[in-house]
């Protein structure tokens, strides 16, 4: 898919800024959140003629834009950098639709979609029950089949749906529901007998997004409100579009953690404190700025990666979402939570918006799957590749890192490739001594895993903007001498996290006795990673000077 031409975006990406600017001002945005309020007028004229944001998550036969992947995680992280709240309104409306993109009839794309298109008609997604959360197969809501002369009709649904994003002002809704042949998807419109909505949630963070319980009591819906018109492929849809529907939180925790750090940046230029500005302090910049920014942009190279591979037909990489999702939003949350710090007592109350950003950014770590979820999900792919290709997975990648740092040296990619190294090593440690039967280290593995191969992501993008090969639809904030320094930075934690963490989960899950301790010290290379270590700190002046626009600085 081609999606969007570069400039159309742009353009794009432009009118929703000059749309916040207009209709979204900060004290606006603090006063809804402090009332708790969802603009749902604004709401609909972003996913209306205004402004069409909705328009992109509609292919064009009928009657959209037919924006990609690339396109959409763009529209997210400009939407989250303006509200979460309204970004997650939007998105709920494309999740909602989601379910009809892929698995409905003809007809049923058609009348759903063009409507979608030409009337701006907001969408819920309801799959979250209150027993049923991460867990989406402990569902409880029915779907009976109603019987006339032999032959089904139609459905009643019964169940109640909860924590649903536009469950209080959706005009549609998605609604999951186990049939006699298995879960399924099913449109149930606003106003439909028996189906009723509960009072919005009074939630921690995203406050301008209604988010409400959803009750069916006994809904009648005819036999086309049966998404696909065959009972049984609800959880198939749902997971058809994860890697692209997770892409899409993950440019949320970019957009919001970028927000708050470039918050925290401003503000410490000005701040002066013992005698000059708290940028030009290492132990400040060192710590509460340079290693987000790092870990952001890693998490961005990984998403641009697989929105393009999304994009080329290579299917819906759920793996790949799940890291991107993954690290972007535990990203964006550990950001927001350093900008507070970084203005001190400013930082803890209103006015800053970076306390508002916090509270708003620590839902991405919880919808659309959990971190730990997450960590579950990528653990067990990468753990089958391991075993698939008898322990050269992830060593293969290291190797091609290699090849890269001897063309494009300076990039950090010979260090990220010690992370892979050692990532493999950790997995066949853990592989011989059976210790992913113990959940804690199959979810850490999911975390080290994430890491390195973000850090894998980075590297490529710093090569791949050194070729002028990056997409013209990337984001444009660091040039490549930038993004290198950046990516020594992140290879450089992840060297030592996944081969000092792998040491202590393998030593820690019993995987290596005494006797065997140089052993597995050897297999992790921890002498080259403590090597790799040199320059660090100089990297870190560098990326500071790179962030706050100082001469002199990345080399
Ligand atoms: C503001 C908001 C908006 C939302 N919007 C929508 C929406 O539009 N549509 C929709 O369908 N849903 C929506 N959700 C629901 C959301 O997707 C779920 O809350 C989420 O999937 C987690 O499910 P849960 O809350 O039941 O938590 P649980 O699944 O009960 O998880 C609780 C904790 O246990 C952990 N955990 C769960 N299972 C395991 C396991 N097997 N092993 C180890 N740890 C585990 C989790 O990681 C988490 O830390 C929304 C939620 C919120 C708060």
């Amino acid at each position: 898919m081609d999606g969007l031409d570069a400039d159309v975006l742009d353009m794009m990406l432009q009118a929703i800024q000059e749309f916040a600017d207009r209709h979204l001002p900060a004290d606006l945005v603090l006063r809804l959140d402090h009332e708790d309020e969802c603009p749902v007028e604004l709401v609909r004229m972003m996913c209306g003629e205004d402004l069409g944001i909705h328009l992109l998550f509609v292919p064009e036969e009928y009657g959209g834009m037919g924006g990609g992947s690339f396109d959409v995680c763009r529209v997210c992280e400009k939407m989250a950098a303006i509200d979460l709240g309204v970004a997650t309104s939007v998105l709920a409306t494309a999740l909602g639709s989601d379910p009809i993109a892929v698995g409905a009839t003809e007809e049923q794309k058609k009348a759903w979609l063009g409507r979608l298109a030409e009337e701006g008609l907001l969408f819920a997604y309801g799959a979250t029950e209150p027993e049923a959360g991460s867990d989406l197969a402990a569902l409880k809501t029915t779907a009976t089949p109603v019987e006339q002369d032999g032959r089904v009709v139609g459905y009643r649904l019964n169940g109640r749906k909860q924590w649903i994003s536009n469950g209080g002002i959706a005009d549609a809704y998605t609604i999951l529901a186990n049939t006699p042949g298995g879960p399924s998807w099913f449109v149930v419109e606003r106003g439909a007998e028996n189906f009723t909505q509960a009072n919005p949630e009074d939630k921690h963070g995203i406050r301008l997004s209604n988010t409400a319980a959803l009750y069916l009591d006994d809904v009648p819906v005819h036999l086309d409100a049966l998404v696909g018109g065959a009972e049984g492929q609800g959880l198939l849809q749902a997971q058809q579009v994860f890697g692209y529907t997770r892409l899409m939180v993950a440019a949320f925790g970019l957009g919001a953690g970028w927000s708050a750090l470039d918050r925290v940046i401003a503000y410490s230029t000005e701040r002066i404190q013992a005698g000059g500005p708290l940028s030009e302090k290492q132990g400040y910049t060192h710590k509460l700025i340079v290693p987000h920014a790092a870990r952001l942009e890693a998490a961005r190279a990984y998403i641009e990666e697989t929105a393009e591979r999304i994009d080329a037909g290579e299917g819906s990489l759920n793996s790949e979402g799940a890291i991107a999702k993954y690290v972007a939003t535990e990203a964006g949350n550990a950001a927001a939570e350093a900008a507070i710090q970084g203005h001190g007592g400013y930082g803890y109350t209103r006015e800053y918006l970076v306390e508002k950003i916090k509270r708003d950014v620590r839902i991405t770590t919880i919808y659309e799957g959990t971190s730990e979820i997450m960590e579950m999900t990528i653990a067990r792919d990468r753990w089958q590749e391991h075993l698939k290709s008898r322990g050269r997975y992830f060593h293969d990648r290291a190797d091609a890192l290699e090849a890269l740092d001897g063309a494009h040296p300076g990039i950090g990619a010979g260090t990220a490739a010690l992370a892979l190294h050692a990532l493999a090593e950790v997995l066949e440690w853990c592989r011989t001594g059976r210790l992913t039967r113990q959940q804690h280290v199959l979810l850490r593995l999911g975390e080290l895993i994430a890491e390195a191969e973000c850090a894998e992501a980075l590297c490529r993008r710093a090569a791949r903007a050194a070729d002028g090969a990056l997409s013209p639809k990337a984001d444009p904030r660091f040039d490549a001498t930038a993004l290198a320094v950046l990516a020594r930075v992140f290879a450089r934690d992840a060297a030592i996290h996944v081969a000092w963490g792998g040491l202590r989960l393998v030593r820690g899950a019993g995987g290596a006795e005494d006797a065997r301790l140089p052993e597995l010290e050897a297999a992790l290379r921890l002498h080259d990673v403590a090597a790799a270590e040199s320059g660090g700190i100089a990297d870190m002046d560098a990326a500071a000077d790179v962030i706050y626009g100082r001469s002199g600085g990345a080399s």
